[in-house]
């Protein structure tokens, strides 16, 4: 099984890497798919470009095996629906298995997504759960409670998983970088030499 982790990433920062790899371990998934989305149906237009941002995440995971980046997102013109890519992943990887990496807030809003019973179709939802977070009661029959449960079925289950709680978002590191202050160490070196070089988020 893979683990789908899709985001605007502008940029990516420990926020992303640190729950990624937490699920990955957790669940012994072959690896983590960073899909870089293109053009989001839900929000306003991205700060850096889709070639910045995807140049930000390969820098940020070059040294991590367990990462992958996926450009399939970038290279489709048009909206960036979940669908789509999990539909092109099977055609890809014929047989095998997906999960979505999804933050409780993003699953609250999942039934109003584009085509949810069809993405349930192609792939559980794994849902990171912050320490102390109540679960949305959406569901309820799909809600399975071990990583075992997950893998003995191809798709449409739904897991919480706890993860570490780090409170980093791309809004602050990019409203920190708007005032003239260092957002070192919420993200990788790497990316934020990226950032520096390229004058981004000013
Ligand atoms: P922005 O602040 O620009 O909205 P973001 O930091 O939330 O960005 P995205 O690229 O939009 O980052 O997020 C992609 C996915 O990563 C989402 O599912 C989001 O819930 C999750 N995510 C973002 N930050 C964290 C974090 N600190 N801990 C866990 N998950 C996170």
């Amino acid at each position: 099984m893979i683990g789908i982790f899709g985001g605007s990433f502008d940029p990516i920062h420990y926020g992303h890497l640190r729950t990624a790899l937490e699920v990955q371990q957790k669940l012994g998934l072959k690896h983590i798919r960073l899909i870089p989305l293109r053009d989001p149906p839900h929000r306003d237009p991205l700060d850096a470009n889709a070639e910045i941002r995807l140049e930000m995440v390969r820098a940020a995971i070059a040294d991590e095996p367990r990462f992958q980046v996926d450009e399939r997102e970038l290279k489709r013109s048009g909206k960036s629906y979940t669908l789509d890519t999990l539909i092109s992943l099977h055609d890809e990887l014929k047989e095998e298995s997906f999960c979505l990496l999804i933050g409780t807030d993003a699953f609250r809003g999942f039934p109003s997504w584009h085509q949810p019973r069809e993405v349930l179709m192609q792939a559980h939802l794994v849902v990171m759960q912050r320490p102390g977070e109540p679960r949305p009661a959406i569901y309820p029959e799909r809600t399975v409670a071990t990583s075992e449960a997950l893998h003995a079925s191809a798709a449409g289950k739904i897991l919480f998983l706890p993860v570490t709680q780090l409170d980093i978002s791309a809004t602050r590191i990019r409203s920190m970088l708007r005032a003239g202050r260092s957002p070192r160490y919420l993200l990788p070196d790497s990316v934020l030499s990226i950032i520096q070089q390229r004058g981004l988020y000013r």
